[in-house]
Order: C-alpha cells, then structure tokens, then sequence
C-alpha cells in the first residue's frame, strides 16, 4: 500500500508531497505541530489535541487554516487513505511561504501537512514492561516551551545524548536545578510516601495531553497528586518515575544517569497508570467516554 501525505489540500504520495523552499518552517521554524494517537483507525483525544494547537496558533499569530471541524476531516481521511488501525498523525502547521524576511509577511496563507505512522502497539508495551533508562540534560531550550512549535533542535541534542548513553530520554534540568519535563515527554515521579509528583504547568513545560488526562484518572482513583518542581536529587530518592507522551502512553523510567529507580523495575504506580490510561485511549477513540481535553497554562 501507497503512503499519502496531506499537503496543502491535496492528498500526496509520499514520495511526490513537497512544501515550498521558502517556508517560514523551514526557515524560521516558525510553525508548530501536534502528534496525535490512533487506535482501532480513530483519534485519541483529538479534541484535546485541536485545542492545544489552536491555543499555540493564537499565542504566534498564525491564522487557523481552516475550522476545527475541517482539520478533523482531514486527518480522518489521511488515516483513511493510508488504513492505519493503530498508530499516529502527525500535524504541522506553518505561518506559510514568502521571500525571507524576519516579520511576518502580509497576505500568506498557511502551510498544512499531515502525516500518518502505524506502530505495532504490542512492541511498545513489551517495552513499557521492560522499562528504560534516562539521563540528565540541560533544558537548552527557549522562553516558551508551552507552546508546542517545530524547534526542536534542543530536544533533538538532548535526546541524541540519552541515545550514546544507552537511554530513551532525558530529563531537562532548568538554571534553577528544577527538572523541567523529558525532550518529548512529561517527566513524573512517585515518591517514597507514594504521592505521585509532575511539574506544574506555566512556560517552561508543555501541557501534555496525556498529562491532563493522567492527572484526571488519577484523581479519580483518589491518588495523592502534587503539581509542583522537582530535583534530580528527588528523582534519585523516588519510589517510581516514569513519562507520559502520545505516542508511548506511560513509560517507567527504571534509571536515571545509571543509578536505579525504586527497585531498577517498573513501578507499581506506573504500571497501573499505564493499564488505565491504556483503557482510557481505546474508549475515548470508539467514542465511549469524553476526552479529557487541553489544560490551559493559566496566567499566561
Ligand atoms: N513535553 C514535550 C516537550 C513533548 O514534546 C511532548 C510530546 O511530544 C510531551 C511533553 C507530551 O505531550 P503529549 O502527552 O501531548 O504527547
């Protein structure tokens, strides 16, 4: 089967789809993006996903492309085209084309692109059952990192230095010794008295979707939550940590620069998480049960 790739309102063969030399994402990276799950051929939270990207959209000054109400059929008849059951989407949206020149150009339309993946999600949860290492990284990265844009060069370093290290993530350490979050992923801990700790949303983390939707399940479990910074050192000190993406759902973090979490093993907490957030993803895609939605750093 032929890939296909959305550009720009025509739907591509991979190989053919191109966006202009000049556009400010490539230039700039002045353009952000979304990665969305799929299972069972739905979206997982797409509505929660659609919020996060309009709210980053506005925060730029990058005009919608087209309603929420589109882009869904969209990405619904890219995952269509290409028979994806399970996997993900990714979105890119950018201010657009136009001869280089650092203040936005009048009059361009922005550049859309959607693009599917399959992932064989019985790999990754064989992996969540393993578990994996992480190391600590500078946080390299700007002002802003609430919004979700396509720089993602500091992230694309940090995680090339988990990789030489044997690791899959690493953890941004900020000026202050505060742990931010991981290069794609929300960074979580569970400390000794079993209260389950992530940083608190504001400019320096991005407000993960599967962040939000952790926190509401694990409030409905009556679990001790605190939203507030850590240290490396509480890391260390940890019963559990593990992340949370789109794409690998819950990921316990067994080390930590080559010292053991907990036990070395994946966590308890982490793996009951993983359970429930696994059965939380499948009815919100068949529709069974509402998203959790975007939650908007506040005060911003
Ligand atoms: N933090 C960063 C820096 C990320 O890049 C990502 C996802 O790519 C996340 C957190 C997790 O966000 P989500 O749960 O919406 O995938």
């Amino acid at each position: 089967m032929s890939r296909v790739v959305y550009v720009n309102g025509r739907y591509m063969p991979y190989a053919k789809a191109a966006v202009h030399v000049e556009d400010r994402g490539f230039q700039f990276a002045d353009g952000i993006y979304e990665v969305i799950a799929i299972l069972g051929g739905r979206l997982v939270d797409g509505e929660g996903h659609l919020q996060r990207l309009e709210r980053n959209l506005d925060e730029l000054r990058i005009a919608h492309p087209m309603s929420r109400a589109a882009l869904l059929v969209v990405l619904n008849e890219t995952i269509r085209r290409n028979r994806v059951q399970d996997g993900s989407i990714y979105l890119q949206i950018t201010r657009g084309a136009a001869r280089r020149d650092f203040p936005f150009p009048a009059g361009i339309r922005p550049s859309v692109v959607a693009i599917t993946r399959a992932v064989d999600m019985e790999r990754v949860a064989a992996k969540a059952a393993q578990g994996g290492a992480a190391i600590l990284a500078p946080d390299q990265r700007w002002a802003r990192c609430d919004i979700k844009t396509v720089a993602l060069l500091p992230a694309a370093l940090a995680k090339q230095a988990a990789r030489e290290q044997g690791a899959f993530e690493a953890f941004l350490v900020d000026r202050d010794g505060f742990i931010t979050e991981g290069s794609s992923s929300n960074a979580w801990i569970v400390t000794k008295d079993g209260v389950l700790v992530t940083r608190d949303l504001g400019l320096s983390i991005l407000s993960g979707i599967t962040r939000g939707a952790i926190l509401a399940l694990a409030e409905a479990e009556g679990l001790r939550v605190e939203e507030r910074r850590f240290r490396p050192e509480e890391v260390f000190a940890a019963r559990e940590a593990f992340t949370t993406s789109t794409t690998a759902f819950v990921m316990p973090i067994t080390s930590l620069d080559g010292r053991p979490i907990g036990n070395a093993a994946p966590g308890l907490l982490a793996t009951k998480l993983r359970a429930l957030y696994a059965a939380y993803a499948e009815s919100e895609a068949r529709g069974a049960r509402s998203g959790s939605g975007y939650r908007t750093p506040s005060g911003l």
